[in-house]
């Protein structure tokens, strides 16, 4: 077997089981071995760039940077959906339809997926575009964040027409979106509010690295194009399905509105079994004939129409308003309620978001609260059954003092939380700090847990995250439930974090606002924290994607005496406080503002070595030539056609040798 069958071979073979997995939810191999083929047709296509397909398997993880959406007109407009929200609603629906066309209707019936539209365009069985529903006209290509959804299909199966658009609903199914959140709280960022924000969120990200991180999802509702050979809605579904998109199998054919009322009243009662949210059904005419006949409004089909589910809604007694305090000090007053059933599950508490919210609401403790579960889900708070509320009832004060140090709370001007400022002394913050600084993504300290860190504060054995270092086994052995094994392990593992690499220790630290990606961005830029500490605000912001929110904080962490005095302890212990001396020697600004392009097989490089090169050196990988290409880096093999755009746009090309030269 040749080269090209073998890389043609995996990329089929990875094909299907993508689609095993994912579409029909069957997979029929581990994800190791899954891995493994992904990482061998990788290692293929790196050492055969004449065989590159922009839709092979390896494109689904993402990499490509977007900093401007392309607007496309779509072929056919996207139209809304008319709304409905009763059983006479429908029943009138129904009336005008029997009006306007002849003989018996069916009705396709779907339910109303919760997420981002989307119309893909599909040529010779390839995914050719990715747009956004936009103003319906138009909207923004989003091609690159698409391709790492993996239940959008790169390359078609069976007998698929030769062009044609299908639309969908880009979702995030809630259990992903729960994950989501948790890695959000951890990091002490503020939790997304509901998953069809964050899903059409996504869509709208430079680095496609970052959605093919998020579990999101494609379910496919309509096909649309010229000379299909397809008569009705539910026919196309079934189409779709067989070319090898995910269709939800919910979706059902109906004959009469009456058989619709009952698929409606069905999933109102049942939606929150599925594992993503619907707000709805939608109802289709089934007979695309029937569809022409009907026709369009200027704003929706008269064949379609959606039902909308009210949001579930209770009422319940608020027991008590309590207050939480987290790392950063920042309060946040919880409603306790009277536990009740709503949506399928248990609700307990509400999150009450702020001092205004209260105010606002006129919430008071012993109140009858409505609770509603909407598009959120965390259950939120409503409004107040004033008929209900008891006698001698009493406005809420909120707390002036922190629940746990008993200190005067601030509120910083423009912001709607309040904060404990007792930053040294605040037992949630001083523990959830060093919580944060040993925890996965940071300091990943094997051997130490939440609790353990709670215990070695309580015990007074450690105040800050520095004082971890001048632990010893002799001092964790009488913690509760600690064997002399696990006060080793503690201790090693203390140990093993002074090889952690700047930018995580600086991510570590804990500085408000200065999340992973932010540290990277300093930890790159600054190379030392001593250059980081002496920065201004004037100078951060100059950092790309650093603000001035980012800026103040880092300035105002590193003027504290107290935080200037930790930083040194760990210098002292070995911490890693710069880049390491041989990631700094690869590293210079040589190719700032460059676009470089890579193509072809390297002597001495891989193509990945060679693209880690560029980007060490301040370069830009671009995959594409184009007039902003500054260089072509050629090696042997590459495509003719890539030289003569070259050539035709006198782009100056570069062999190995001479790119290496360009560096020294
Ligand atoms: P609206 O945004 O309320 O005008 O509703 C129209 C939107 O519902 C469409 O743009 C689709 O994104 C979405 N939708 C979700 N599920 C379906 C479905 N099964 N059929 C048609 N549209 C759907
Ligand atoms: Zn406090």
């Amino acid at each position: 077997m040749n080269t090209q069958q073998k890389i043609q071979n995996l990329r089929d073979e990875l094909r299907q089981h993508n689609y095993n997995y994912y579409i029909l939810d069957n997979p029929t191999i581990s994800d190791y071995e899954f891995d493994m083929k992904l990482k061998e047709l990788q290692i293929l296509e790196d050492a055969h760039p004449e065989f590159f397909d922009a839709n092979s398997p390896t494109q689904r993880v993402g990499g490509a940077i977007t900093k401007n959406f392309n607007t496309v007109v779509h072929d056919f407009r996207m139209y809304s959906l008319d709304n409905s929200y009763s059983k006479e609603d429908l029943q009138d629906w129904e009336t005008r339809i029997k009006k306007l066309v002849d003989g018996e209707v069916q009705y396709t019936c779907e339910l109303k997926y919760d997420g981002a539209s989307m119309n893909l365009t599909y040529e010779n069985g390839k995914l050719l575009r990715a747009v956004t529903r936009g103003d319906g006209v138009q909207g923004d290509e989003v091609t690159t964040n698409v391709k790492t959804i993996n239940t959008v299909p790169l390359q078609l199966k069976g007998d698929y027409p030769e062009r044609f658009d299908i639309r969908g609903e880009i979702i995030l199914p809630i259990e992903g979106f729960l994950k989501m959140n948790e890695e959000r709280i951890a990091n002490d960022e503020e939790p997304y509010r509901n998953p069809r924000n964050t899903a059409s969120g996504s869509l709208k990200l430079q680095d496609s690295a970052e959605v093919a991180k998020r579990p999101l999802e494609c379910l496919l509702y309509s096909i649309k194009g010229n000379n299909l050979n397809v008569s009705t809605q539910f026919e196309g579904l079934q189409k779709a399905r067989e070319w090898g998109f995910k269709v939800p199998k919910e979706a059902k054919l109906m004959n009469s509105i009456e058989d619709v009322l009952d698929y409606v009243a069905y999933w109102d009662e049942h939606r929150h079994g599925l594992p993503y949210e619907i707000d709805g059904v939608v109802i289709k005419v089934n007979s695309l004939y029937q569809q022409e006949e009907l026709g369009y409004t200027s704003k929706a089909p008269r064949w379609a129409m959606a039902y909308k589910f009210k949001a579930e809604q209770v009422s319940t007694r608020l027991n008590e308003i309590t207050y939480q305090v987290g790392r950063t000090g920042a309060i946040t007053p919880v409603a306790n309620l009277e536990p009740v059933q709503l949506a399928g599950t248990t609700v307990k508490r509400a999150s009450l978001h702020n001092a205004d919210q209260i105010e606002k609401l006129d919430i008071r403790e012993g109140d009858e609260v409505f609770v509603e579960k909407g598009g959120e889900i965390i259950p939120k708070i409503i409004a107040v059954d004033l008929k209900k509320r008891p006698k001698h009832s009493q406005p809420t004060i909120y707390i002036t003092h922190c629940p746990e140090c008993g200190t005067e709370l601030i509120r910083p001007e423009g912001e709607a939380k309040h904060y404990c400022p007792n930053y040294n002394g605040c037992p949630p913050q001083v523990i959830g700090r060093i919580q944060h600084y040993i925890s996965r993504k940071a300091m990943d300290i094997e051997g130490l847990g939440g609790e353990t860190v709670a215990l070695l504060v309580n015990e007074e054995l450690i105040a800050n995250y520095s004082d971890l270092y001048e632990l010893s086994v002799g001092q964790v052995i009488p913690l509760e439930r600690m064997a002399e094994k696990s006060a080793e392990n503690l201790v090693n593992g203390i140990e093993a974090s002074k090889q952690i690499p700047f930018e995580r220790v600086l991510f570590a630290l804990g500085i408000r606002y200065v999340g992973e990606t932010v540290a990277k961005k300093l930890a790159k830029h600054y190379k030392s924290i001593d250059a980081l500490m002496n920065a201004s605000v004037l100078d951060l912001v100059t950092v790309d994607e650093i603000g001035e929110r980012i800026a103040e904080s880092v300035v105002d962490f590193f003027s504290s005496d107290q935080n200037k005095n930790i930083v040194e302890r760990l210098r002292s212990f070995g911490v890693q406080l710069e880049i390491s001396a041989d990631k700094l020697a690869n590293q210079t600004d040589k190719l700032n503002g460059l676009s470089i392009v890579v193509s072809g097989v390297f002597e001495t490089l891989s193509r990945n070595e060679l693209k880690k090169l560029i980007e060490d050196n301040g370069g830009k990988v671009s995959s594409s030539i184009s007039s902003k290409t500054s260089y072509l880096v050629a090696g042997d093999k590459m495509g003719p056609s890539k030289r003569t755009k070259a050539e035709n746009l006198n782009i100056t090309i570069l062999s190995e040798q001479e790119f290496l030269k360009l560096l020294k």
